[in-house]
């Protein structure tokens, strides 16, 4: 078979640049060639930034939580890691130390969540029944459900099996609005909260397993103790722009439109051959060993793939995503009562509120706003209420003037939807990993990455995305 290239990827997300920055720096010997294809006219995904009148506003994620050393490196290695010799662009923003304290909305009132025993002892959020039952959890039993035909145990059930349902409603609840938007009760516990999920299965206990790994236990060779919050100066989406500055001239491709997959067999060897048309509207074809898809779940049925693929794709089109809107405001500082001295605040489900929660920029990073004003990131819609999704400003202002004293005008206004913002890793997930699992066995040379599978985490899309290269360049140094 004549190749192009080694590899062709599809989607210049966080999860595709990093298959391609892992295929150029795995094996320096002879790093393997790859076009990296993108549909828009810029890289980055959901990792877009904007900065205006001297306010910067995030339109997708806002933050990234370090807790592996592969991050780390993948960070050195585009100049934007520690290393004082590489880190050029001196971009790289710890969070404030004040962005540890977050907090969570009950009964009209933002509560700091209690980060020491006393301040679990002496917070309002939770009962004094359902502090005592907190302190039960480590005589808590495993989930035997799974063996009994059960089937799968969602976050919520777990939460009240091990914490009790006070800590459902008024900490657990909210931390999965805050992440996947998401509805506790559909969630499976194993597949989008493994590493809780891992604590039981392992230790009994995710209290004594949480201690545990404080001190030192666990087996994890990547993990980076203590994790670490990063963004950067000009946004999340220096991330991406840094990646693909590093990436070899002409292997990214922008604005191209793929018009044809089709797989190729050939003196015994397979592979892939695309045709798309390019930037200049050109019809350009390549044919490649390998073939990784990281475009988002729900645009996998739009693309020429043979039916075949198609077909085996159908539960992981199915996914959940529920919309999800952004809105960035500035405001002037002399104008909200609270002190924002946090990273943010979550709200409770029993406020009834039109949020899912508050990101205090301005008070995470450096650089949001400009002196005297301040910029909060109101996120909303989810998986229980997407309709609120379509808030409009004055719902937003209302409720942050309930909540957070807010009086003013906006001085600075940025909106974002995504429509389908956070795939949901429901209690059928497994047949979701199946399908992949099997797609990519009966087509060689077929890979499927994103944040539909792996974790949803800008940390994990690059983790995966590393992983899945290294895979592939050994699969070319060893064929
Ligand atoms: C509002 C919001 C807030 C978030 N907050 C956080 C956070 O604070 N922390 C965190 O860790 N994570 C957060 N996330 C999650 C995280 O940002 C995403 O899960 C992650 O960025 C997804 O990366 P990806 O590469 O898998 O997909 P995407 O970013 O969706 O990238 C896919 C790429 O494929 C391209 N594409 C689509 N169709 C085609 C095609 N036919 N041909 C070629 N290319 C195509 C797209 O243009 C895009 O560039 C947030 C997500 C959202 C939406």
């Amino acid at each position: 078979m004549e190749k192009t290239a080694h590899t062709a990827i599809l989607g210049a997300g966080i999860t595709g640049l990093c298959v391609a920055h892992s295929l150029r720096t795995a094996s320096l010997d002879a790093p393997a060639s790859y076009h990296l294809i993108e549909s828009s006219d810029q890289v980055g995904g959901a990792l877009q930034s904007t900065q205006d009148m001297g306010y910067l506003a995030e339109h997708g994620p806002n933050s990234i939580l370090i807790k592996d050393q592969r991050v780390a490196q993948m960070l050195d290695d585009i100049g934007l890691g520690d290393d004082p010799s590489r880190n050029q662009l001196h971009e790289s923003l710890d969070a404030r130390e004040e962005a540890k304290k977050r907090y969570i909305v009950q009964d009209g009132q933002p509560h700091a969540m209690p980060s020491s025993l006393i301040g679990m002892l002496r917070t309002p959020l939770f009962s004094t029944r359902g502090k005592l039952r907190f302190g039960l959890e480590p005589f808590i039993g495993k989930y035997k459900g799974r063996e009994q035909g059960k089937g799968e145990e969602s976050f919520a059930d777990f939460v009240r099996r091990r914490l009790g349902p006070d800590m459902l409603a008024s900490a657990a609840g909210p931390f999965v609005s805050g992440i996947y938007a998401g509805n506790p009760e559909n969630l499976s516990v194993r597949h989008a909260f493994p590493r809780l999920w891992n604590l039981e299965h392992h230790y009994g206990s995710f209290i004594l397993g949480a201690l545990a790994l404080q001190w030192g236990g666990g087996k994890n060779p990547h993990r980076l103790a203590p994790s670490r919050m990063l963004s950067f100066r000009s946004g999340m989406h220096a991330m991406p722009s840094a990646i693909a500055k590093h990436l070899p001239k002409d292997s990214l491709k922008l604005q191209c439109q793929v018009s044809s997959i089709e797989p190729i067999h050939k003196n015994g060897k397979t592979g892939w051959s695309l045709s798309w048309t390019d930037a200049s509207g050109n019809l350009q074809t390549g044919h490649y060993r390998q073939l990784v898809i990281a475009v988002p779940h729900h645009q996998l049925p739009s693309l020429p793939l043979p039916t075949s693929v198609l077909n085996a794709l159908d539960p992981i089109t199915q996914l959940h995503a529920p919309p999800v809107t952004s809105m960035v405001l500035g405001f002037k500082r002399d104008d909200i009562t609270h002190p924002l001295d946090g990273f943010g605040m979550l709200i409770k489900q029993t406020e009834n509120s039109p949020l899912l929660g508050v990101l205090f920029s301005s008070s995470m990073f450096d650089g949001r706003a400009p002196d005297g004003h301040v910029t909060l990131t109101c996120m909303m819609g989810g998986s229980i209420h997407p309709e609120y999704a379509k808030n409009d400003e004055q719902v937003v202002l209302d409720e942050l003037n309930r909540l957070l004293g807010v009086t003013g005008s906006p001085t600075f206004r940025h909106r974002t939807t995504w429509n389908h913002a956070i795939p949901q890793y429901g209690l059928d997930y497994q047949n979701v990993l199946d399908a992949l699992e099997s797609c990519e066995s009966h087509h060689p040379g077929l890979h499927f990455a994103g944040n539909y599978r792996g974790g949803i985490s800008v940390g994990d899309c690059i983790v995966n995305g590393l992983e899945l290269g290294r895979s592939l360049t050994s699969t070319e140094n060893g064929a």
